[in-house]
């Protein structure tokens, strides 16, 4: 299957790795590259992963070389997951208010809400790349 994000190849004698902003198709769907994003992939293909640890960035994507340095998320996707966790918190913590122990209530809605926002994290994150990249 083509590849319908690339672009004809960057001048071969600049470095690839020069800035993340060169091989970035002006014609990706934004929604795409949030979703490919989303999933830890790269936001160009689709292919390589997106991170090498949790939160850690590639330089590169292994599959297609689309360097990732230079997209920075800073404090974004922290900010977007403590708003969704948050939101579910809310109406556990009105479901909890009725259990007959506190304590338990609070226990179990602090895992839900850790459990969760460490779940959202990494895919926020790669969203918010996804979309760094799309718009830089
Ligand atoms: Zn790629």
């Amino acid at each position: 299957m083509p590849d319908e994000t690339a672009r004809p190849e960057a001048d071969p004698a600049q470095s690839p790795h020069d800035s993340a902003v060169e091989r970035v198709p002006a014609e990706a769907p934004m929604g795409q590259t949030l979703m490919r994003g989303w999933r830890g992939r790269c936001p160009r293909c689709g292919q390589g992963g997106l991170f090498r640890a949790y939160l850690k960035v590639r330089e590169e994507c292994p599959a297609c070389g689309q360097s990732f340095r230079g997209l920075r998320a800073d404090d974004g996707p922290a900010y977007v997951t403590i708003l969704i966790a948050g939101h579910l918190a809310i109406p556990l913590m009105y479901w909890g208010a009725e259990w007959e122990n506190m304590w338990v209530s609070v226990a179990a809605i602090s895992a839900v809400v850790l459990v969760g926002s460490l779940a959202l994290l990494p895919r926020v994150k790669g969203a918010f790349l996804g979309v760094l990249w799309r718009s830089a």
